[in-house]
């Protein structure tokens, strides 16, 4: 009788684990897939947005304004770019500049960052003037930053203070919030109100909610100018090109235009282009046919043409 009740608690015990296993696995289990599941989404949205910011630069290569295009392969050029010639002009050298036949402008978006300093200190090496479209950064280096960007002789341009697409390009008012903060943080900052302008993923991004022709109309009742590029460095794509990579894209298309409108990045995480600026500098020079200019009001604006095919949707 006592054995067969032992036998018989031990089984229900047995059973009363397996039961309350199940119970735990059956909670458990799907808690860890749910986590792991998560994190995984938030890593693809993460490399969806750095995809999605590395095609709007390269998107924004093949309207063909200027038939200067990026490290992209891209096939054709969208639209015909009418009004496109008013913009660029000149492909056979009508401005020359002091006998210099092409103008070099180096522009520098996002900063500043930890790499401004060394960028600052090799344009002062080179005797080179830039132009920095900068973000609204409060921390004492980004002002001291934007201090000596104007102290050296560089234009200090505009690139929105948040740099957050979905709040910048939610309604017209957003942007000229973004805008006029930017302008008047930077007045306060260095005396400079800047009237030059990028617009975060270039004038012809896919993002903006607000027709870019509104944007485009806002700034010019308010006297700011906009530029775009015609060759990108690429050092825009996640991940890091090598500086050879990037002196390769700013220097094998300066033939097929005479102002060259070269996109860089200011950003902590893109030292291979601090890398590579020497050589472009030098490579360029070693042209003797071209002269680096900052942006002013004399710079003929490169502004990408919004191909309606890009921007719907
Ligand atoms: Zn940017």
């Amino acid at each position: 009788m006592e054995e067969r009740n032992y036998d018989r608690r031990k089984r229900i015990r047995l059973l009363k684990r397996m039961i309350l296993g199940t119970i735990a696995a059956a909670i458990i289990i799907p808690i860890i897939v749910s986590i792991t599941l998560g994190i995984r989404v938030v890593s693809l949205q993460n490399k969806v947005k750095e995809l999605e910011e590395t095609l709007l630069v390269y998107g924004n290569g093949i309207d063909g304004t200027t038939g200067v295009y990026t490290a992209a392969n891209i096939e054709e050029p969208m639209e015909d770019a009418a009004g496109a010639e008013e913009l660029t002009e000149g492909e056979d050298g009508q401005q020359d500049l002091n006998g210099y036949q092409k103008q070099i402008y180096l522009t520098f978006d996002d900063g500043p960052s930890q790499n401004t300093d060394e960028i600052l200190d090799i344009l002062k090496e080179y005797d080179v003037k830039a132009t920095f479209f900068v973000v609204a950064k409060t921390d004492e280096n980004s002002v001291r930053a934007y201090q000596r960007i104007v102290a050296e002789g560089h234009t200090l341009a505009m690139h929105s203070y948040s740099h957050k697409y979905d709040e910048i390009y939610e309604s017209k008012e957003s942007f000229a919030e973004d805008l006029t903060k930017l302008q008047d943080y930077l007045y306060q900052i260095t005396g400079i109100l800047p009237r030059f302008y990028r617009f975060p993923g270039g004038s012809s991004n896919t993002v903006s909610k607000v027709d870019i022709q509104e944007l485009i109309a806002y700034l010019n009742e308010n006297g700011i100018t906009y530029f775009d590029w015609n060759i990108a460095s690429g050092d825009a794509v996640s991940g890091q090109l090598s500086a050879d990579v990037i002196v390769e894209n700013c220097v094998t298309k300066l033939d097929s235009t005479n102002e060259c409108m070269i996109l860089m990045h200011d950003a902590a995480e893109k030292k291979t282009t601090v890398e590579a600026l020497p050589e472009i500098i030098q490579t360029i020079q070693d042209r003797g046919d071209a002269v680096f200019l900052p942006v002013t009001d004399e710079t003929i604006p490169v502004q990408h043409i919004t191909a309606k095919a890009i921007n719907e949707g």
